[in-house]
């Protein structure tokens, strides 16, 4: 008998489920609460865990051809005017079988959207899901306009303002943490033209900047720093006059060697809010369970949020898998071991993602030199934040999957 899957929330991690259950001969559908794949947001950082989820479906080398790969990490401190590191990026792909790459989210989205049409998966656009119910065995989503859909189980990849997450849990507020980036897109300028893709980091006083090419002539910038007024979570594209007004006032407008150009360059700005909700120590209520951002939402600061997710949809997929016949005693069993694999190490990557946000707003002398000297004693990186990056790159497998 087939299994039907309902997957709320066609972002980065529902699309990538779907095809997941639908390889595995699942019946799945996704419902999206927007009119079309979303268009707007910056880059997202790809490890290889998600060039080995993706392999699974022949999707890994298709999609590396729709990114930047990264060559090396070089980092700058705008206190001291003195380079702090470089790091061989491409190694990576020498150790992992995978490099590190950035990708466009727009494109990532459409890409993911795109392959999983083609394997024949069911999306449905503006079905905002209002409510799950559950009932002998059956979940049904009701979503906005009044319609339901049924099925055998239903996941929640419905990101940080999660309504599965809510209607499972009960509401509460996620937090704003005091921080915004504010990114574009830029034509590369002429400091910057290289031979090598190098992603490059300026540490200041209250404020950092990141700069690294997504093609071979443009690049995407962010810039982190502190706002205590809240600032919204989004990702909307600003009109130019507005982009130009926000940029005017940012510190590293002036800093030379790559920042003031790329900010004078924009074509297009993004200023979002950083969120964050707690860990829940259980991902799921019955038939219902949570996956991606809905369950552990980070800061983008160590470029996990999107790879954590690919993690949880290898994990989720093989033990429904290994489950057999959907009953209330063999779901339970899955999720549970889903949620004991997956929460230890999602605990981990945001609260390192945490951390590096806080030493990238570090302010005062005496603080950014320290923070400095620490970057320099590990030839350009934080050898704490380095660990348990390598650690996580590691994940969901080693050597053959398992589905
Ligand atoms: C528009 C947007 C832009 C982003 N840009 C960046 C970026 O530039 N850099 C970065 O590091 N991270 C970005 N993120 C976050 C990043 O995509 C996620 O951290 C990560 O990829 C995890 O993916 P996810 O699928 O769990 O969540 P998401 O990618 O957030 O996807 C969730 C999806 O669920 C849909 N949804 C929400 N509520 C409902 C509902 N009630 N009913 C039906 N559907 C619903 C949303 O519309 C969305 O498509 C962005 C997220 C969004 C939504």
């Amino acid at each position: 008998m087939s299994k039907s899957v309902i997957i709320i929330g066609c972002g980065i991690a529902g699309p990538v489920l779907a095809m997941l259950l639908k390889h595995k001969g699942f019946d799945v559908v996704i419902y999206e609460r927007q009119s079309e794949i979303q268009q707007s947001g910056l880059t997202l950082g790809l490890s290889p865990q998600t060039f080995k989820v993706l392999n699974i479906l022949g999707l890994a080398e298709p999609l590396l051809k729709e990114c930047q790969a990264l060559d090396e990490g070089v980092t700058y401190s705008q206190v001291r005017k003195q380079e702090l590191g470089r790091i061989d990026v491409s190694r990576m792909r020498r150790g992992f079988g995978w490099p590190l790459v950035l990708a466009v989210r727009t494109r990532y989205c459409q890409f993911l959207y795109e392959s999983a049409k083609e394997r024949g998966v069911e999306i449905h656009f503006k079905k905002r899901c209002v409510d799950v119910l559950q009932e002998d065995e059956r979940v049904t989503a009701v979503f906005e306009d009044g319609t339901e859909a049924e099925g055998d189980l239903l996941v929640g990849c419905d990101g940080l303002h999660s309504a599965v997450r809510d209607i499972l849990f009960g509401k509460e507020e996620v937090t704003y943490m005091g921080l915004v980036q504010i990114g574009g897109f830029s034509p590369t300028p002429e400091v910057l033209k290289s031979d090598k893709a190098t992603m490059r980091q300026f540490f200041g006083d209250g404020a950092h900047f990141m700069g690294a090419p997504v093609s071979s002539d443009q690049m995407v910038w962010v810039t982190t720093i502190p706002q205590p007024t809240e600032a919204r979570e989004d990702w909307r594209r600003l009109s130019l006059e507005e982009a130009h007004e926000m940029v005017k006032g940012l510190q590293a407008a002036s800093w030379e060697n790559g920042p003031k150009q790329l900010i004078a360059g924009a074509t297009g700005v993004t200023k979002y809010g950083l969120y964050e909700r707690p860990i829940l120590d259980i991902w799921h209520k019955g038939r219902v369970v949570l996956l991606g951002d809905a369950a552990h939402p980070t800061s983008p600061h160590i470029g996990q949020g999107a790879n954590q997710a690919m993690e949880d949809c290898y994990h989720l997929v093989r033990l429904l898998c290994k489950a057999g016949p959907f009953t209330d005693t063999s779901l339970e069993t899955a999720f549970t071991e889903y949620e004991s694999i997956r929460i230890p190490i999602v605990r981990k990557s945001v609260a390192q993602a945490k951390k590096e946000g806080e030493r990238r707003v570090t302010v005062g002398k005496e603080a950014c030199d320290a923070r400095d000297e620490a970057i320099l004693a590990g030839g350009g990186h934080d050898p704490e934040r380095m660990k348990v990056q390598m650690e996580l790159i590691m994940g969901p497998f080693v050597g053959e999957s398992e589905i």
